[in-house]
């Protein structure tokens, strides 16, 4: 079981000594990103860790996102590092896909498209599964906390749902969980943050 993890940080290391000789010398880029990626991690991580205390759930707020510091997903955020973007759509660009995000959405069950399965009978081949409240409520936490980080001082209560409904076309979610989302982000919108966590705690997690 060792061997396989040692090889992995030994890659990523090989990785990151190619990266900073592929940019010609400019290794302390590197360092730079290095610091960079992971303030945006714990400054987002922190955030969550607040919303979830506020909705009830503080032990899932406290692991939200911890394979962002295994090695496929921390050493892209490095070498990727952007400062105003995710480092997953640069790796996309760079790669054609995003190894870091692959492995992030496969494993943490707050992103919606982990549950995406195959579809029993639905009429079409993909589908969203019906999400555990407590992943939904970790969700809702997720995206205040990134709303917040990238509307910065311009953030207001009705920036998530706006994000939503941006997005929503192409999210495969199930009908219910759907509801609960909107829901959510519309009570956030027009009552505010302790409307919303009250909704969380007493009707989606019955606490
Ligand atoms: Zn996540």
């Amino acid at each position: 079981m060792h061997i396989p993890v040692r090889i992995c940080y030994t890659k990523a290391i090989a990785a990151m000594i190619w990266a900073a000789w592929e940019k010609g010398g400019k290794d302390l880029s590197l360092w730079h990103n290095f610091w960079g990626h992971l303030g945006t991690v714990s400054h987002h991580r922190a955030l969550v860790f607040v919303h979830c205390c506020r909705a009830g759930i503080p032990w899932q707020g406290l692991w939200h996102d911890f394979s962002k510091f295994s090695p496929v997903e921390f050493w892209a955020g490095v070498r990727y590092y952007q400062g105003d973007h995710s480092p997953n759509e640069e790796e996309r660009r760079h790669n054609g896909y995003s190894a870091a995000w692959l492995h992030h959405k496969g494993r943490n069950r707050h992103h919606l498209e982990y549950w995406i399965d195959y579809s029993a009978g639905g009429p079409e081949p993909l589908a969203g599964v019906r999400m555990p409240p407590r992943f939904v409520a970790e969700m809702i936490c997720d995206r205040i906390a990134a709303s917040k980080t990238y509307r910065g001082s311009d953030y207001t209560d009705r920036d998530p749902w706006d994000y939503y409904e941006r997005s929503k076309g192409h999210y495969m979610l199930h009908p219910e969980t759907r509801a609960q989302m909107e829901k959510a982000f519309i009570l956030l919108r027009d009552e505010g943050e302790d409307a919303l966590f009250q909704y969380v705690r007493s009707e989606l997690l019955h606490k």
